[in-house]
């Protein structure tokens, strides 16, 4: 690595993007060229540690070598044909996908977003053909702090004015309740709820674990009143917590598990909505479909992604060096830090008010050669690529302990 050359070509490159892009993201004053495994390395040859990981699209670190040889070898080989025609990965694709998540059926899409919207659609006609709804009455109750996306359906639930304001009007049939209060979840409740949709922990809001028993208790009361548990797994599945799902925690299986981020290996944006027949059968030809959504180049890439997650070891990384991770976080001095929630390797680091923002000690970190990003004002959110070494996560924590109190 050479940390040497002026950061003048970044400096450059940045003004140049920023007179051209939308102004929809503010993002830490780097260029990334290049990357494998858990390290990029920027336009002037600099390299960092990389502790977002593409918010846990990037589990299994930058260029995979399994994962790359899959993809190079389909693009030259077959990318597209459309659902019009079946293609000779589909059918792998699915008995992977569907195996892991223990699940009848798939339906593939590309984006997160995209996912959540076909949970959301499938829940509502399972409501109307399966538990008898009334037309257009169909309910589906989400949380405060919840983060599923950017359409128009999810921004209008969402309780974060930046996601949500000036984006209305927005379609009825939500009702938000607090995060981890199942007495609302409860309340909240009627004959015309169709499905209760969370993140198992949310991740946008902070890395906010759910209290012990929450989801064992939304399963339950789903169960209680014929409502179907919709997980949004996308941020919290696929080996980030230590577990494949984030649900397992609490031993609990949904109905309905959203998948994305991870399952596209950081190469190819892939996504699924995975449920059994009795749920999945309801959606006929022409009632759903995206013209990329289980491509030969995507299903390539995550038909692999499934076997890698297969053999639990990149569970188990999570899973030991979360421990280790965590362990080191808790050391951070308790009057800058005043908490760390997460599971796995995850977290999200809460600073004390009144002290550096997240976004500060994130940009010290920058220069400290790790990359991480601010959730929201007050806290830096954690997810190394799961293929990250123990000595690293050491090194990194340094860092952090060294930018919550810059020497100068
Ligand atoms: N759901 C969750 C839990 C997420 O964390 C995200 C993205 O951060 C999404 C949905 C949306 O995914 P995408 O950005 O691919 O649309």
């Amino acid at each position: 690595m050479s940390g040497a050359a002026a950061p003048s070509r970044t400096a450059a490159e940045l003004a140049r993007a920023d007179g051209h892009s939308a102004h929809n993201y503010h993002p830490l004053p780097v260029v990334l060229a290049s990357a494998r495994g858990a390290w990029a390395r920027d336009i002037d040859g600099v390299e960092y540690l990389d502790l977002l990981a593409g918010y846990s699209a990037l589990n299994f670190g930058h260029a995979h070598p399994r994962l790359v040889t899959v993809a190079q070898a389909q693009v030259g080989r077959l990318t597209l044909t459309s659902r019009a025609f079946q293609h000779a990965l589909f059918a792998d694709f699915c008995a992977a996908v569907t195996g892991l998540c223990g699940k009848d059926a798939v339906l593939p899409m590309n984006t997160g977003a995209e996912a959540v919207e076909t949970a959301i659609k499938l829940s509502r006609k399972w409501g109307y053909d399966v538990k008898g709804v009334e037309p257009d009455r169909a309910e589906i109750i989400t949380f405060d702090g919840n983060f599923h996306g950017r359409t128009i359906a999810i921004v209008g639930f969402s309780t974060d004015p930046d996601a949500r304001g000036g984006f209305g009007p927005y379609p009825p049939g939500f009702r938000t309740v607090p995060y981890g209060d199942i007495d609302a979840v409860a309340a909240a409740v009627t004959a015309n709820t169709v499905a209760v949709l969370l993140e198992p922990i949310q991740g946008e809001a902070g890395v906010l674990v759910p209290p012990d028993g929450f989801l064992a208790a939304v399963r339950a009361l789903c169960d209680e009143h014929g409502i179907l548990m919709v997980a949004d797994e996308i941020q919290s599945g696929l080996g980030r917590t230590g577990e494949t799902f984030a649900c397992e925690h609490e031993g609990v299986v949904p109905d309905v598990y959203i998948l994305g981020k991870a399952l596209g290996g950081g190469i190819v944006p892939v996504s699924a909505v995975v449920a059994d027949w009795p749920v999945m059968g309801v959606i006929g030809p022409g009632q759903h479909g995206s013209t990329f959504g289980g491509n030969p180049l995507a299903c390539a890439v995550a038909t692999e992604v499934v076997r890698m997650l297969e053999t639990g070891e990149f569970q188990s990384r999570s899973r030991e060096l979360g421990e280790h991770m965590h362990s080191l976080l808790a050391t951070l001095p308790a009057d800058v830090v005043t908490q760390v929630r997460g599971r796995g390797l995850w977290a999200g680091v809460e600073l004390a008010p009144g002290g550096p923002s997240a976004r500060t000690v994130c940009e010290r970190l920058l220069a400290r050669r790790v990359l991480a990003k601010d959730a929201h004002e007050g806290t830096i959110r954690l997810a190394p690529p799961l293929v990250v070494e123990r000595d690293e996560i050491d090194w990194a924590v340094e860092q952090l302990a060294d930018s919550l109190r810059p020497t100068g």
